[in-house]
């Protein structure tokens, strides 16, 4: 038999009409001849209101109280929709997290999935209930509460349909929100936004990374790891939502399927570090000590034995952030430079790894709007800049515009399969086949157990080295608009196919920018550059480095597992291995080193992550 998971979340409970509402639909997909498990979450602003009573009792909660609290709220909805379906003469049952045996780490408010025992659930289930849990909550090992970080419930759904994966033939996980789905961009900030009918699991893990208010980035890497189709949709219809599914080839002629903006960051810079291996490890170990996932990291090109690396946290970050980096800028002789009122603008696409001059038509479609950007990164799938707050959702706007993303297209808007709504059932279009995300690997019972053993570990599936790469290093440009869209347009016209990007700013309104292109085309690229500069100020200069080597680790977390980037930095400081340029995104992780440190850098990194 079939399994859905749906899962509710807190505006499509937090009335008694609502939890009849979400009664039915669940009463609805037991009938169709499926067992049903409901999560939900807590009803309306319940969690906020919550945090706030506790700060008007005390500054900084203890945690451990504060899960005790938060908890309560899921707890107010289960109750309340069991009660919705056994009034109407169905069978239901309502659970708390460790009622389930949801066990997790003991990080309090941001507690990770350790394990969950099904025997519970599925007893109730076999008995012919609709069985309703808890979102966001479980207990540590010694027993108490624990929160699974805002927005928890997303991925208390997605984890419960992966561990009931064993044993029902066909699982899947309907997300219900106020939403009809995923849009390109949110439709309160752009309001030509078009909702999406597909996106792959890894733009969707992007997407959720650079801010689009979407789904837990955590809860997408559970689909992706366990095969869950996923499926977001409203409440208040009965419209198809967007399917969240593996990466298909069609995907490959949508340069771009959305854009995000994140209105509070922080940037931070450590400066005057010594340009020496271990270093960017010390920094990011101490933060990610913290749990504190850091985005956005760029180092620039060292000088005269120093560089400086700058990265992006969410602005609330930002306190324990500089705190935790105090004691490692003193043993370094570093300075700390921060700034509050900036924006991430990214946009996102599987089409970019096919699709050349992305960047480039971003940044134009920046300058043209007089923007000006003061930190940039790409990822493979993903290009992100950081501009001032006030400009960030006419920054917005400008991306969404420049990518057509308000036009009907493969994937949002226009069937890329014919579907007869009129006729067939909506389950009947290619996106809504329940099973029909074949192409994901088929894994055997002991695999995924191993797996469910640590639902949440990172999951790092390739380290590969790339020797093809030359870098351009640009110093002392100016940081005013349209800088950087110049000489990126300018090696684009030369036909040059620019992979990574990282810019930077330096002190006194100049900028750094290096990026990495064919070793082949790197002369060219240079004398470009060089004649671009000359144009924007004689006192901006380029030079070339032939002797680079690119390693690229690729899985899913990168980001949000704060330890990634600790590991990673951690293997190259051990073997003293000197990082140029580095560039995070959640399914990536790019850092440039010594042409001649390249192989022996490679097998550091996969004795790290142990792979084969
Ligand atoms: N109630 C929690 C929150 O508001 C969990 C959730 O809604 O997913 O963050
Ligand atoms: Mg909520």
């Amino acid at each position: 038999m079939a399994l859905v998971v749906q899962k509710f979340g807190g505006s499509s409970v937090a009335t008694a009409d609502r939890i009849m509402n979400a009664a039915r639909k669940a009463i609805r997909a037991q009938k169709a001849g499926n067992q049903v498990i409901v999560v939900v979450s807590a009803r309306g602003d319940t969690t906020d209101e919550l945090i706030e009573l506790a700060r008007q009792i005390c500054e900084h909660p203890p945690a451990r109280e504060m899960d005790m609290l938060l908890s309560t709220g899921e707890q107010i909805s289960i109750a309340l929709l069991a009660m919705a379906i056994q009034t109407v003469g169905e069978k239901a049952i309502s659970f708390t997290g460790a009622q389930v045996g949801i066990v997790t780490d003991s990080s309090h408010t941001k507690a990770r999935i350790k394990s969950i025992s099904t025997e519970r659930l599925r007893e109730a289930l076999d008995a012919g209930n609709i069985v309703i849990v808890a979102g966001f909550q479980g207990t540590d090992e010694t027993g108490n509460i624990t929160t699974l970080g805002r927005g928890g419930s997303d991925t208390t759904a997605v984890a419960l349909a992966a561990v009931m994966k064993q044993a029902a033939n066909e699982v899947s996980c309907d997300i219900y929100t106020d939403m009809d789905g995923i849009f390109t961009t949110d439709p309160r900030l752009v309001p030509e936004a078009r909702k999406l009918d597909v996106v792959s699991y890894d733009e969707m893990l992007e997407l959720a990374s650079v801010g689009a208010n979407v789904l837990s980035s955590r809860s997408i890497e559970f689909a992706r790891k366990f095969g869950v189709p996923l499926q977001k949709r409203s409440s208040f219809s009965d419209v198809e939502g967007t399917w969240i599914v593996p990466e298909a080839e069609w995907m490959n002629e949508v340069v771009v399927c959305g854009a995000a903006l994140v209105k509070d960051e922080a940037r931070v810079a450590v400066v005057d570090v010594p340009d020496q291996p271990g270093v960017s490890f010390k920094i990011f170990s101490a933060i990610a000590n913290k749990n504190i996932a850091v985005d956005m990291i760029v180092q620039n090109v060292g000088s005269q034995g120093k560089a400086s690396i700058g990265f992006t946290v969410p602005a609330i970050e930002l306190h324990a952030t500089l705190k935790a980096l105090e004691p490692v800028i003193t043993e370094l002789g570093a300075r700390v430079t921060s700034e509050e009122n900036v924006s991430k603008v990214s946009i996102v696409g599987t089409g970019m790894r096919t699709h050349t001059g992305v960047a480039q038509r971003m940044f134009a479609a920046l300058a043209e709007a007089g923007i000006n950007l003061t930190m940039i990164t790409t990822g493979d799938i993903k290009i992100s800049v950081l501009v001032d707050k006030a400009d960030g959702v006419k920054a917005l706007r400008a991306v969404h515009q420049a990518f057509q993303l308000d036009q009907p297209r493969p994937g949002a808007g226009a069937p890329i399969v014919p579907t007869s709504r009129e006729h067939g059932r909506p389950e009947e279009t290619r996106f809504q086949k329940r099973p029909a995300l074949a192409n994901q690997e088929t894994r055997d019972e002991q695999d995924l157990l191993t797996q469910l053993a640590s639902m949440e570990d990172i999951v790092v599936s390739a380290a590969v080295l790339d020797l093809d790469q030359g870098r351009i290093t640009i110093v002392n440009l100016p940081d005013r608009a349209g800088n950087c869209s110049r000489i990126f347009q300018a090696v684009a016209a030369a036909g040059i196919v620019v992979d990574m990007i990282v810019g930077n700013p330096m002190e006194a309104g100049l900028a750094q920018n290096s990026f990495s292109v064919p070793i082949k085309d790197l002369p060219r690229a240079l004398d470009v550059t060089q004649a671009v500069l000359q144009q924007i100020d004689p006192g901006a200069s380029a030079s070339a480095d032939p002797d680079i080597a690119r390693l690229i680790v690729s899985g899913i977390g990168m980001r949000t597992h704060t330890g990634v980037a600790r590991s990673m930095f951690g293997a190259l400081a051990e073997r003293h291995i000197n990082i140029a340029m580095i560039n995070t995104s959640e399914i990536r992780v790019s850092v440039v080193v010594d042409r001649a440190r390249g192989e022996e850098a490679l097998e550091a990194l996969k004795k790290a992550f142990k792979l084969p």
